[in-house]
Order: C-alpha cells, then structure tokens, then sequence
C-alpha cells in the first residue's frame, strides 16, 4: 500500500479511466469498484480494485472499507448503502484484531445521486426551486402497465403532439426515451416502455443543445456561489446519443451562453455535496434556456476540458473537489475553439481504424488533434473513445479544419 488518499469510485468505464489518468500525477489512488479489466482499472495500477457490480451492496461496503473517500462515474449505483455508510459507517478490523467504524465522505451526496436517477423527481425538485427561477419543461408522471394508455390520451391532451414519453429511471443515450407524434404511437410507446416507471414531457422545440460543466465546492445546497462555471458547450446528439461537442457553440451570441453558466450554477446550487456535474440544457428560438437534465460526475461534455482547460479538467477538478482542495476562480480555456468526436463502434470491429490513424498522423496548423481510446472492444454504438481538436483561431476555422474527422466520424455510423 503506498499511503495515498484512496478516493473508492462506483464505476469503471471511460470516465473512471480519465479520472485515474488525472489522479496519477496527483498522487491519488482511485480504487475502482466494476468487473476485471474495465476501462478504469487497465489505466491505473492498484492492489485496492474490487471486482463486482457496483449495484453491488456488499461490494461497496468493501470498497467503502478501505476508501478514504467515496465517489461515483455513474448515477445509476445502489443509494441505499450509501445512505447507510454515511449515517452508519463500515466496520473495519485494525492490525491489532481489534474492529472501528470507518466513515469515508460520499460526494456528491447519495441524496443528489437517489434525486438525479428519477428524472421525474430531479425536475420537480429544480420546479419546486421556484424562487431560482429554473425553467424545466411541463411534464407529468404517467402510470405504468394498465393505466399507461389512458395516461397517455391525458399527456397529449395536455401537451399536443409531439410530446416524449421518459423512462424515470436507469436510462442513457435516450433509451428511455420514446418521441409521441400521433396517437398511432400510444401503443408502441406502451409496448417499449409500458413496464417501467415513466413520466411524459411536454415537447421542447430547441434550436440547440448546450451544457455546462459545474464545480461545487460546499456540501450544501444553497451553495451556488461555491459553483466554478465551465464555458458553455454545444452537443450534438444523433439518435439521442452525443456524437460531437463545439466550444464555443457555433452561431449563439456570448450572452445566451453566459445565461447558461449562470442557470448552471443555480441548478447545481440546489444539489448536495461536492463534485463536477453537467447541466444538459435546450436553447429556444428566442434564446431563452431549459433544463433537461443533470449529471452527477464528470460528463462526456467535458472531455474537451482534459485539452481545452488544462488549467483544471473535468477530472482533476472532481478529484479537486471530492478532496476539498482548492479549484480555480475562474476557469480560462487555453485555446479559441475545441471540438470534441465521439468514437462509436461501427459495423465492423475495425470501423473506427481509418479515424485513430487520420488522428494519430494529422499534424495540422493551428489545429491539434488529441486521440483517447478507451480499451474497450468495438461494437456497434458503442462509445469507445474520441477525439479533441483544438484552436487558436475561432470555431468556424477549426469546424472547417476538422472536416476530414467529422466526415469520418459520420461515415462511421452510418
Ligand atoms: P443521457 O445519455 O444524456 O443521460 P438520457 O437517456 O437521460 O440521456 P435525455 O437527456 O432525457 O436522455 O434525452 C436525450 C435527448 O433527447 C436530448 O439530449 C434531446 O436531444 C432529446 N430530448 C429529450 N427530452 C426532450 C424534449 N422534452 N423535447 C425534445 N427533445 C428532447
Ligand atoms: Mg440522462
Ligand atoms: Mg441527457
């Protein structure tokens, strides 16, 4: 064992993984709670790993007992005995035989993470934060098995068509999502997600998608002058999954992004505990924004910042956090424009080749091209890495530069 803080993480896909590559350096242990040779583990060499499932509550409790922190990559983790290792704590057996209870601090807070997994909740909860003024879509929670047709009829009696029909729980890259047009779908939507918790949403007609990057310093909402706002990005998301990031947000005025950190910073400043979050937001025509959802961890939004803020990345700001350490005032990109590829799996196992070889031999002026593979094995959708492009100039230039990666990235899926 080497003496480092030990923070234990609940996860270890791509984003476990970056947060290792940042804690290396800061002489961080981050020990990973998730099955053998996940992404996470193969970039962070450790004797703390524990393999399992981190819905696993026995499993976290192990890791819990010998974590000086806890921390998680993914929402969709057990709270329960989370809640119960913050109230309880684990009981840990000392060199001498005898046994002390073990307390690590869990940021964010199992109360941010039980909140955030119900979609439903989470956005009740910011509409309830009237005096903030954070403006969600209308939605409605809608029974499940037999009731769901006749709640349905009720939602698009409400809302009009379209409107989405979302899955409270457990979903990603929109897979719990089902867009409602006519009442021709009523039955496939039952079909798809009939099962399961739901709740409908009212239509947001956005002209984009935009997020933000937050840290938050205090343990305790009300704290949103202890939130440090990234730039403002745009999200391209196809099939609901983000295939692409710009920084800045192409073709929207610095005021509306401005307006984004700042709601950014209200909504985070009603969560618990400490650690980055992303805030996915919907500009509207007339550029005012809505919240659609956020995310208590590092984000595939901010992948760029690894590049793009090196002052403090996503991932060292949420080891920075979790620690309580200090974080930058201000966060200052180091360059104008980023643009950021997801890699999916293609077709074929080796789809994605064309693309790592173009990222790895393309030395272009006044664009730098920084390639992240994830370990993992290609299948189709599936993210398995991506790339960041950076420039000096603006994002126009770089968009264009960039046009080789994006075609590729495209083809890629198609
Ligand atoms: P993630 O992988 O970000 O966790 P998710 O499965 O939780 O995704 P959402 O973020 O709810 O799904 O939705 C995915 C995408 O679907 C959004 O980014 C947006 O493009 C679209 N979308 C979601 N809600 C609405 C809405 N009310 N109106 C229009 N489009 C929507
Ligand atoms: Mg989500
Ligand atoms: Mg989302």
């Amino acid at each position: 064992m080497s003496g480092n803080t030990v923070i234990g993480l609940l996860g270890g896909g791509q984003l476990g993984r970056m947060l290792c590559e940042a804690a290396n350096p800061l002489g961080v242990d981050i020990a990973i709670l998730d099955e053998e040779n996940a992404p996470a583990k193969q970039a962070h060499d450790t004797n703390r790993h524990v393999t399992g499932s981190f819905k696993d509550a026995a499993k976290i409790r192990e890791l819990a007992a010998h974590s000086d922190y806890l921390s998680v990559e993914i929402e969709h983790v057990e709270t329960e005995v989370l809640e119960d290792i913050e109230k309880n704590g684990v009981q840990v057996e000392l060199a001498d035989g005898s046994t002390t209870t073990h307390k690590p601090p869990i940021h964010p807070s199992w109360r941010t993470i039980r909140l955030i997994q119900d979609k439903y909740l989470q956005k009740e909860h910011y509409r309830t934060a009237t005096k903030l003024d954070i403006p969600i879509a209308e939605q409605m929670a809608i029974a499940s098995g037999d009731g769901a047709l006749d709640a349905l009829k009720e939602a698009a009696e409400k809302f009009g068509f379209p409107f989405m029909l979302k899955a409270r729980k457990g979903s990603y890259d929109g897979r719990g999502n089902f867009k409602v047009s006519s009442g021709e779908d009523f039955g496939p939507a039952v079909k798809a997600l009939g099962k399961l918790p739901l709740y409908a949403e009212k239509w947001a007609p956005f002209v984009k998608e935009l997020a933000v990057m937050v840290i938050k310093t205090k343990d305790e909402p009300g704290a949103e002058k202890s939130c440090v706002p990234y730039p403002a990005v745009e999200t391209i998301h196809e099939d609901s999954i983000c295939t692409k990031v710009f920084m800045p947000p192409r073709q929207v005025s610095a005021e509306v992004c401005e307006n984004a950190r700042e709601l950014a910073c209200r909504v985070v400043g009603t969560l618990w505990g400490r650690g980055v979050f992303a805030v996915e937001m919907f500009v509207l025509e007339d550029g005012s924004l809505m919240v659609n959802e956020v995310a208590p961890r590092p984000h595939n939004s901010g992948h760029y910042t690894i590049e793009a803020v090196p002052q403090m990345s996503q991932y060292q700001a949420q080891i920075h956090a979790v620690l309580d350490l200090p974080v930058p005032e201000k966060l200052i990109p180091r360059v104008n424009a980023a643009i950021m590829l997801n890699i999916l799996g293609g077709a074929k196992p080796d789809s994605h080749h064309g693309l790592s070889r173009l990222a790895r031999e393309t030395f272009g002026e006044d664009m730098d091209v920084y390639l992240h593979l994830y370990g993992k094995e290609s299948k189709p959708g599936r993210k398995i890495g991506h790339i960041t492009l950076t420039g000096f100039k603006d994002i126009a230039d770089l968009e264009e530069k960039a046009q080789p990666f994006i075609s590729l990235v495209d083809k890629i899926r198609q």
